[in-house]
């Protein structure tokens, strides 16, 4: 049984389109949803899902972490801290994303022959290479590279299939974010990630940007200093397209 594993990106938007195009089959799309996605990645899952439906895949399930804290934003409120990946850990990917996903598929009896398909695509072959490293109770499968899809075919396959390019699927507070990423957040968001930057109790950094704080980008931004050319370009967990 394949089920495939949704980010909300371009790379798994161009997988499902691509193995729907092949025949391949398809019993379950789950999304995990870390309840900061942006919201264009909530409109364009919804959207997405609909497409699918309509051409006889199934719709697209959200999961979320049941535990104590519902949504990682909240958690980094209660906790008064920063998600971990600010300090190079990946355990808020692993909290939020993909623990949610095991422990549905665990609860749905599903057998051992479940085959989960990830959408990490051709030019990305290290990140199969880690995730086959990690020792989840489920065979994957990474078609995108068995295709010799990278991102230029899949932005391609999303535009062949009429559909409108998704935006980058992560947290909008998440630390890895790049600068114009930031910039052009909505303000809600921005007053969002603020909030959950002033609250936190830190020691050893400064905020959201690891060396420097979200707050101060948006400040010099707004008063056009132009101080905040680049930033760290980390690879996120949870990067989808
Ligand atoms: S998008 Fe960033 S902040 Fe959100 S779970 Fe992934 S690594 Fe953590």
């Amino acid at each position: 049984m394949q089920i495939v594993s949704y980010g909300g990106g371009v790379n798994s938007t161009a997988m499902l389109i691509e193995m729907m195009r092949r025949g391949e089959s398809c019993a379950v799309i789950l999304f995990a949803d870390t309840g900061g996605e942006r919201p264009e990645t909530y409109s364009y899952t919804k959207m997405f899902s609909e497409w699918l439906v309509a051409r006889g895949y199934p719709a697209i399930v959200s999961v979320q972490n049941d535990g104590m804290h519902r949504t990682l934003e909240v958690e980094c409120l209660t906790n008064k801290r920063l998600p971990s990946v600010v300090f190079g850990y990946k355990s808020c990917s692993d909290k939020y994303k993909r623990r949610p996903f095991a422990k549905w598929l665990k609860s749905q009896s599903l057998g051992d022959d479940v085959t989960v398909c990830i959408g990490f695509d051709a030019d990305e072959p290290h990140r199969a290479a880690r995730g086959a490293a990690s020792a989840d109770p489920y065979a994957k499968r990474y078609p995108l590279i068995e295709w010799d899809m990278g991102r230029d075919e899949c932005l391609d396959t999303i535009r062949a299939a009429g559909l409108p390019t998704p935006g980058k699927s992560a947290c909008f507070f998440c630390p890895n974010s790049k600068v114009h990423e930031i910039l052009s957040l909505p303000q809600p968001l921005i007053d969002r990630a603020l909030a959950i930057e002033s609250n936190a109790e830190l020691t050893v950094i400064a905020g959201l940007g690891r060396s420097w704080r979200w707050a101060d980008l948006i400040r010099a931004d707004k008063a056009q200093m132009g101080l905040f050319h680049r930033s760290e370009d980390v690879p996120c967990g949870c990067y989808d397209g």
